[in-house]
C-alpha cells in the first residue's frame, strides 16, 4: 500500500543572550567543563532563579517573525524528571501557556507549515560517556532555549529540510540565534507517522530525538518511513516510541516507548512570578524586526530585478545582503554589484560561516566606487573582477589599484582608431566574420584589450567594430 508521510517537528533553538536564563553565568560555547556555572544553574539548595528579560524579548522576536500571537500574560512550569544532566531534577519550561502560539513558516512553494507554539525553557547539562565512566558538564545547563513546535503539516523529508532551513534563516536574520546544528544550538525532534494515501486519520507516530544535521533529518525520515511502511504492509501496528538515529548505519532504533505529558507532573513554577508583558513592548519588538528572508527574496527578484538564481545565493546571508544593499544605496548598479559579489567575492567566502560573517576587508563604499566605474564604462568587467579580487585579498581601497589615468578610459575617437587598426592587422578574422563566423570577432576584441591593457569598453568596441566591418 502507498502511504502518506505525516510529520511535525519540535525544534530547540539556543538563544544568543550573553547570560543564562535564570542566572548571570555566560552562555559562551565550550570552555573547560563546569566553569560556566553557579549555584543557580547547578541546582544548589536555596539558590533562586531570576528570569532573564532578554530571553523573553528574544522569544517574542522569534514568535513575531513566525507570525505567532504573543501571550502577554504567561508563566513558567516545572517539568519533573530525574536524570543526571538536570541537577534540580526538574526543568523549568512552559506547559499550558506558552509565550507564543498559532504561527507559521512559509515554504518556497507557498505552503505554510503551522507553528503550534513557541515556549522558553532551560537547557540541560551535557553527559560525556568515556572509558566506562560518565562525566557531566553543566556549562550548557541553564542556557536559554526556545522550543518551536510545528503542526503535523510536513509531508516529506524534503519539506522537513526546507522548514528547518527556513527557521534557521529567520532566527539568524532576527539575531536570536546562530542556529549551528553542528554545535547543538539548533536540534530537532522529528515526529513521523504514516497513513494510507487519501486518509484523513493520522497514524501512530514515533519521535526521532535530537537530530543535529539537515541531511540526517532527511535520512532518518526516509528510513523511518520505510520501517513503518513495512510494518503496516505486514498487517502490524506502529508502537508509539522515542527513537534514536544511528549516523553510522543510517537506521533508527527504539530508545524507549513513549512517556506522556502527565508523567512529567507539570506544575506552575513557584519560584518565578507570572510574566506580564506590556502590549507596547510587543509592538516595540515588532517594529524592530528586520525584513524577513522570504520578503527579501521576493523583493530582490521582483523589485531589484536580480535573477532568481543569484537572489537565492544572496538572501541566505544577512551580512552579504547588508553589504550588497549598502553598495546599491550608494549608487552602485544592481547587476554589477550582484555579479561581482557572487562571482568574485563568493570564491573567497567558501563556507557558509564565511558568508554569514562576511569577514572580507572590502567595504560597501569601496565596492560601490568600483562598480560605478564599471557601470559608467570607465573600466571593463574583467578589470573590475581582478581589482575586486585583489581588494578582497589585500584590504586596500580601489584607489590603490586603479589610477586616474586608468579611469580616463579610452575615448571614442581613440577607440575608433584602435578598431580600425584591429581590422587592418587581422584580415583573416575579418574575412571569417564576414563569412558568418560570429566567433571570429573575439580575435578583434583581443587586439583591443591588449592594446589598451583592458581599459577599453568591449561592448562599445563591439558596436564600433561591427559598424566598420559593414
Ligand atoms: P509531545 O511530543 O511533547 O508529546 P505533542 O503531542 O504536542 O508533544 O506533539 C509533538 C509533535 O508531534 C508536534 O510537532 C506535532 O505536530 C507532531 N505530531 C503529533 N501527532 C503526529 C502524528 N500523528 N504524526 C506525525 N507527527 C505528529
Ligand atoms: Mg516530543
Ligand atoms: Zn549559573
Amino acid at each position: 500500500m502507498k502511504y502518506q508521510l505525516v510529520s511535525g517537528l519540535e525544534t530547540h533553538v539556543e538563544l544568543a543572550t550573553a547570560t543564562k536564563i535564570f542566572c548571570g553565568c555566560t552562555t559562551a560555547f565550550g570552555g573547560a567543563p563546569n566553569t560556566h556555572c553557579c549555584p543557580v544553574c547547578t541546582g544548589q539548595p536555596g539558590a533562586l532563579p531570576i528570569l532573564n528579560k532578554r530571553v523573553v524579548e528574544f522569544a517574542i522576536r522569534a514568535g513575531l517573525a513566525t507570525h505567532c500571537t504573543i501571550n502577554t500574560t504567561t508563566h513558567l512550569d516545572r517539568k519533573n524528571y530525574c536524570y543526571p544532566d538536570l541537577p534540580k531534577a526538574y526543568q523549568i519550561s512552559q506547559f499550558d501557556k506558552p509565550l507564543c502560539e498559532h504561527g507559521y513558516v512559509e515554504l518556497e512553494s507557498g505552503k505554510k507549515i503551522g507553528i503550534t507554539r513557541i515556549h522558553i525553557e532551560e537547557d540541560a547539562g551535557k553527559l560525556v560517556h568515556e572509558s566506562g565512566f560518565t562525566f557531566i558538564d553543566y556549562n550548557r545547563g541553564g542556557v536559554p532555549l526556545i522550543e518551536i513546535v510545528s503542526e503535523p503539516d510536513i509531508s516529506s523529508p524534503e519539506e522537513a529540510r526546507e522548514y528547518v532551513e527556513k527557521l534557521q534563516l529567520i532566527m539568524r536574520y532576527i539575531g536570536v540565534s546562530d542556529c549551528k546544528m553542528q554545535e547543538g544550538s539548533m536540534r530537532c525532534d522529528v515526529n513521523i507517522s504514516l497513513m494510507p494515501v487519501g486518509s484523513e486519520k493520522f497514524g501512530t507516530r514515533t519521535e526521532i530525538k535530537n537530530m543535529n544535521s539537515l541531511s540526517y533529518i532527511e535520512k532518518a525520515m526516509a528510513y523511518e518511513y520505510s520501517r513503518q511502511a513495512e510494518i503496516l504492509d505486514n498487517g502490524g501496528e506502529i508502537v508509539q516510541a522515542t527513537m534514536r538515529f544511528d549516523e553510522h548505519t543510517g537506521e533508527t532504533s527504539v530508545m524507549r516507548t513513549k512517556e506522556d505529558a502527565q508523567d512529567y507532573r507539570y506544575f506552575p513554577e513557584p519560584d518565578i512570578l507570572t510574566v506580564v508583558i506590556p502590549e507596547e513592548k510587543v509592538e516595540e519588538i515588532r517594529a524592530s524586526l528586520p525584513e524577513l528572508p522570504t520578503d527579501k527574496l521576493k523583493r530582490y527578484i521582483n523589485d531589484l530585478g536580480i535573477n532568481p538564481a543569484n537572489a537565492q545565493l544572496l538572501y541566505k546571508y544577512k551580512a552579504v545582503c547588508d553589504f550588497v544593499e549598502k553598495a546599491i544605496s550608494l549608487g552602485a548598479g544592481v547587476k554589477n554589484t550582484v555579479n561581482l559579489t557572487v562571482g568574485t567575492l563568493y570564491s573567497k567566502l567558501e563556507t557558509e560561516d564565511d558568508k554569514e560573517r562576511f569577514s572580507l576587508p572590502v567595504t560597501a563604499e569601496e565596492i560601490a566606487k568600483l562598480v560605478k566605474y564599471a557601470d559608467e564604462g570607465k573600466i571593463n568587467i574583467t578589470l573590475a573582477q581582478k581589482t575586486l579580487a585583489k581588494m578582497a585579498e589585500e584590504g586596500k581601497p580601489v584607489s590603490a589599484y586603479i589610477s586616474e589615468s586608468d579611469l580616463a578610459g579610452v575615448d571614442d575617437g581613440e577607440l575608433e582608431e584602435l578598431c580600425k587598426k584591429a581590422l587592418e592587422s587581422n584580415p583573416q578574422a575579418v574575412a571569417d566574420f564576414k563569412a558568418g563566423k560570429e566567433k571570429a570577432i573575439f580575435a578583434l576584441y583581443g587586439y583591443i584589450k591588449k592594446a589598451t591593457q583592458g581599459k577599453a569598453d568591449i561592448k562599445k568596441a563591439d558596436a564600433v567594430l561591427r559598424q566598420l566591418i559593414k
